[in-house]
């Protein structure tokens, strides 16, 4: 890549960022199905290593350290997100045990068989699903748990617009019985496996980017990226509403075999 190129590159990435700051979640999600998920982990004590991978901001994982005890490590490539994921665990005087570091899901800082629980709602996909479940899985310990959201297809076959647009955005996505297979071969042993309501997208994802993107707009008049970046995410939006019955996110929860 020329330096040029990863100038432009880095720009995106701060629109991108900075868009994504403003919201009190960088997913589709809710505190209800992240209980939901948790209510299949068992044994975990205040001694119990977990991590939150991708975890933005750190809205689910302020809900996870209300309902577990031990040590969570929050972990995402921007560091304006781990910012005010400290900030969010300091206002919730959890940050003895809430820490959140900058550092990539592809060279993750854990040692072999750490970890009790990994954790990673609407991120695992910047690494791809397989490739994350295999590399993940030596850090945890036999036994320990991994639960993480997936956009998945609902249906065998769909309309070629949704089709074609996600293949383009993500091409790993796939059916939720092609994925409960690649988990088992990576070596888990599936545990649960639900698709997150409409609500997580709706009231908890695109509603709240609405006012978002009224002012993001506004403090970048002129600005084609930043308006290019809300086309995409309008576009995604609406996409969404119109082929909502054909893919959603699924959390997939396996145990370390
Ligand atoms: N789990 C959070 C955020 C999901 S958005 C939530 O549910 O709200 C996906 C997150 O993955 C973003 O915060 C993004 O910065 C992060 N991310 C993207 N690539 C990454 C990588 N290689 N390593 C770590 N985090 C990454």
């Amino acid at each position: 890549m020329s330096n040029e190129n990863s100038s432009i590159h880095e720009f995106d990435f701060n629109l991108i960022c900075e868009y994504f700051s403003n919201l009190g979640r960088q997913a589709p999600g809710s505190p209800e199905t992240t209980i939901q998920a948790l209510n299949f982990i068992r044994h975990l004590t205040t001694e119990s290593r977990i991590a939150d991978i991708g975890c933005g901001t750190g809205s689910p994982t302020m809900v996870l350290a209300d309902h577990v005890p031990g040590h969570i490590t929050g972990i995402d490539l921007f560091p304006k997100f781990i910012d005010i994921f400290n900030s969010n665990a300091q206002k919730l005087n959890i940050q003895d045990r809430v820490k959140g570091i900058v550092g990539s899901m592809e060279n993750l800082p854990f040692q072999d068989e750490e970890l009790d629980l990994i954790w990673s709602e609407g991120a695992i996909y910047n690494i791809g699903f397989k490739r994350g479940l295999n590399e993940w899985h030596k850090f945890l310990k036999p036994g320990g748990y991994i639960s993480v959201s997936e956009a998945s297809w609902f249906t065998e076959e769909r309309p070629s617009e949704i089709d074609e647009f996600w293949k383009d955005a993500y091409p790993e996505i796939d059916t939720i019985s092609n994925k409960i297979a690649q988990m088992q071969k990576a070596g888990y042993v599936p545990i649960a496996v639900f698709a997150l309501p409409e609500n997580c997208w709706i009231e908890n994802f695109y509603n709240p980017q609405i006012t978002v993107q009224k002012n993001f707009l506004i403090n970048h008049e002129g600005n084609n990226t930043a308006e290019q970046l809300i086309v995409n995410q309008r576009h995604e939006a609406q996409l969404y509403y119109k082929y909502k019955d054909f893919y959603g996110y699924v959390f997939y929860i396996g145990k370390k075999f």
